[in-house]
């Protein structure tokens, strides 16, 4: 079999090597059939992720076949598609404990802190492994991860059909959470700098759009809400800056809730007044936890319209192109998924 290791920042190589054999009676081999690539994948190539370690084989938006099961193995079958966990976590910590596993203290991701999918084939804990119905195909169950981030961070945020939304940023995972808060009944707000992303975002539901480059926000803001200000703000742009601009005057409303999603390590100029006159809720959100069940039936049921959310297909025979879009950042690219034979 073949995988694609990054052995360290803005290098990587396609290995050969035997398929996996098994760890334990609770393991299956997957054949690996389609894999998403994330913004976290373009920093682990460019060395400025920071959780992640090198060599490493990125991939955590994994989808395959099950193609052998260990003899202790009972909830999954040889043949069963699959989507894989990215989150290994130990199940005996606090977070653990309190339903957060995702934040469990001793956490590993498939495809940052361990080995992910970007090769032909993978072991995982049946635990880790989750049915997709046969009907999805693998070209859509790629998305499942990254829908799952949009139904844990508006988890996080309580996102209900009385709020009014607005998320800065219409990339993909923008997108996702505007078409996650619009499932669940609120009304969205999309802010972005590129006029196509913010077209883009009302095809999929937006109700309004902002384009900051030659909008005021605040103005607009004041103006969609009737001088309210919203009821929660998500940032999903994660540059300096971002998260401290959610707090500004005008935009947000008494009892507010503001979610952060990113790493961006730069500090911010959030005073204690800003958060407390108006009591609001800064709320941390990473990856997701008990998602995949719920977004696995939101596919099938075909509760959102998947159509043009990844914009490359790649086989995984030209994984270079991969790494070519990587290193050549083109906004008609707004999402990749490779696809394996
Ligand atoms: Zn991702
Ligand atoms: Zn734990």
């Amino acid at each position: 079999m073949k995988s694609v290791v990054v052995t360290k920042p803005k290098e990587y190589k396609i290995i050969e090597s035997e398929i996996p054999e098994l760890n334990s009676d609770y393991e299956v081999l997957i054949k690996m059939k389609a894999a998403g690539v994330c913004g976290s994948d373009y920093h682990i190539y460019h060395g400025t992720n920071p959780n992640s370690t090198y060599p490493l084989i990125p991939g955590h938006e994994n989808v395959g076949v099950v193609e052998k099961v260990g003899s202790k193995v009972t909830m999954v079958k040889e043949g069963d598609h699959v989507a894989i966990d990215l989150i290994i976590t130990c199940g005996e910590c606090y977070q653990c404990k309190i339903g957060r596993e995702n934040i469990c203290e001793n956490v590993l991701v498939r495809g940052s802190g361990t080995d992910g999918g970007f090769r032909e084939y993978l072991t995982a804990p049946e635990d880790d492994v989750y049915i997709i119905p046969k009907n999805i195909p693998f070209k859509d169950a790629a998305l499942i991860e990254p829908y799952a981030i949009g139904a844990h961070t508006t988890t996080r945020g309580r996102v209900v059909s009385d709020d009014i939304v607005f998320i800065l940023g219409a990339g993909t995972i923008g997108t996702i959470i505007m078409q996650t808060c619009k499932a669940k009944g609120a009304t969205v707000i999309s802010c972005d700098i590129n006029q196509e992303s913010l077209e883009r975002a009302k095809g999929y539901g937006a109700d309004y759009i902002i384009n900051s480059q030659n909008e005021n926000i605040i103005e607009k803001v004041q103006e969609i809400t009737k001088g309210k200000g919203v009821t929660i703000a998500f940032d999903a742009a994660c540059f300096q800056g971002s998260l401290t601009s959610l707090f500004e005057k005008g935009l947000i409303r008494n009892a507010g809730r503001i979610v952060s999603l990113g790493f961006c390590t730069e500090p911010e100029a959030i005073s204690q007044a800003m958060i407390d006159v108006r009591e609001l809720d800064l709320i941390g959100s990473r990856m997701s936890a008990y998602q995949f069940e719920p977004v696995i039936k939101d596919f099938e049921e075909k509760k959102y319209n998947l159509d043009g959310i990844v914009t490359d297909f790649i086989k995984f025979s030209q994984i270079d192109k991969v790494f070519y879009n990587i290193d050549h950042p083109n906004p008609k690219v707004k999402k990749m998924v490779i696809l394996f034979d």
